[in-house]
């Protein structure tokens, strides 16, 4: 069981930092807030006869740029590592991201005139999610995903797709073969990538002098604001402002014009427009202006996050404590990177929970990392009726209370661990 003590820097301290660059302005003086400890892979499900093994464990520093804004952490795990082998995400396994995904094609379809002439590209296109809806409409696609089992799944649903890591000289080789793209969609990639300026100058050499490339990633003043830590992982290198998305995008001749919000979508995301052209528009003005406003372009704004972190893991685990000396029953719901950010950083166990459901079937019968925590199926929470459900997949939290209503009607209660622990 791990045993990390959050370690809160002293204002200004950079001692962890000392060795590492920022990710996008190469500034050397990165200032360190939060340490999550030693953890294991988040994504590394384990079977049961590897339980005995030793996992590796990695250490987890969050850091802010003083220079660019960028959040980040200083670790880094070969991606290889981390998207490739035994990657079990399959982003069809969410109503929620498939009916955003429709949305945002048809109005990508009709704001600029797709069609049989256009290209599409997406870069980490997993099984096609989004992309076949393109197709499905008649327009020329191409996805980009180095997960093997995410692009035949994709392939099956008509989506070409390259098993490859996006970088600039993908970009180069695309271009080299006569493809720009009109559009360029990166959803949930944008952190993933350790190398991220050749990404985004692939970004720059791929897109159509016209073209618009649109990015979603979590935005970091919710995390800040809303104590998500649990989405920070060795999967996810950065997190990111408008800020720091604005300098990185001209570093390499792109311009962000355009921003929405998405407050429930994996607890709080960012859509940002971004054009070879600037065509800045009120709404990344705006965003920009306040964040400014707000400080999130200081340190001070990120200062006492791990204070507020280490509130949530002791309030939780009193509470399950407490619940379980009173004969209670608990499970969880999600075996996901957040869900074993969760156990692994609060130090989850057997003793306190019995198991995790999962609607992702390529998780049944295996483990959670670090605290091994057993998988299920979903139907598990009927069957077996435990008191308490936590809810480690809290950005999904209305889906999974619609998807077990007759769980919650029976009397099932769930645990929402952040921002506060809570009964709900
Ligand atoms: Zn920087």
């Amino acid at each position: 069981m791990p045993d990390a003590p959050v370690a809160v820097t002293a204002p200004g301290e950079t001692a962890v930092a000392g060795a590492h660059a920022c990710r996008s302005c190469g500034n050397d003086a990165l200032e360190v807030f939060l340490s999550l400890g030693d953890m294991p892979l988040p994504d590394a499900l384990l079977r049961g006869e590897d339980l005995e093994r030793p996992e590796p464990r990695y250490p987890l520093d969050v850091a802010f740029c003083p220079s660019c804004s960028l959040v980040q952490i200083l670790e880094e795990v070969a991606p290889e590592q981390l998207f490739v082998d035994n990657y079990l995400y399959f982003s069809s396994f969410s109503e929620g991201l498939m009916q955003h995904s429709r949305e945002h094609a048809q109005r990508l379809i009709a704001q600029h005139g797709l069609g049989p002439h256009s290209l599409v590209v997406e870069v980490a296109s997993n099984d096609g999610y989004l992309l076949r809806n393109f197709a499905e409409a008649g327009i020329p696609v191409l996805g980009i995903d180095p997960a093997p089992d995410q692009a035949a799944a994709a392939e099956a649903v008509g989506v070409p797709t390259l098993t490859e890591f996006f970088d600039a000289d993908l970009a180069r080789r695309l271009r080299a073969e006569g493809k720009r793209a009109d559009v360029i969609v990166a959803n949930n990639v944008m952190a993933h990538t350790p190398t991220l300026n050749s990404f985004v100058e692939g970004l720059s050499i791929l897109l159509a002098d016209n073209g618009v490339v649109t990015i979603e990633n979590t935005y970091v003043k919710d995390l800040i604001d809303h104590c998500e830590f649990d989405t920070i992982y060795h999967e996810h290198f950065c997190y990111f402002s408008c800020t720091a998305v604005d300098a990185l995008m001209r570093r390499h001749g792109l311009f962000l014009n355009a921003v929405e919000h998405f407050p429930s979508l994996q607890g709080g995301t960012l859509r940002w427009h971004v054009g070879a052209r600037p065509a800045l528009e009120d709404s990344a003005r705006d965003y920009l202006e306040a964040e400014r406003a707000q400080g999130l372009t200081e340190f001070g704004y990120y200062r006492d996050f791990g204070v507020r972190v280490e509130r949530i893991r002791a309030d939780l685990l009193a509470l399950l404590t407490s619940l379980r000396g009173d004969g209670k029953t608990i499970a969880a719901y999600g075996a996901a990177a957040k869900g074993s950010t969760l156990v692994n950083f609060a130090g989850i166990g057997p003793e306190l929970v019995d198991f995790v459901v999962d609607r992702n079937v390529h998780k049944h019968g295996l483990f959670m990392p670090g605290t091994h925590l057993p998988i299920g199926d979903p139907s598990l929470l009927l069957q077996r009726m435990p008191d308490y459900v936590l809810l480690l997949a809290w950005n999904y939290h209305g889906e999974v209370a619609t998807q077990q209503a007759e769980y919650l009607r029976r009397g099932g209660h769930f645990i929402v661990p952040v921002p506060t622990p809570r009964i709900a």
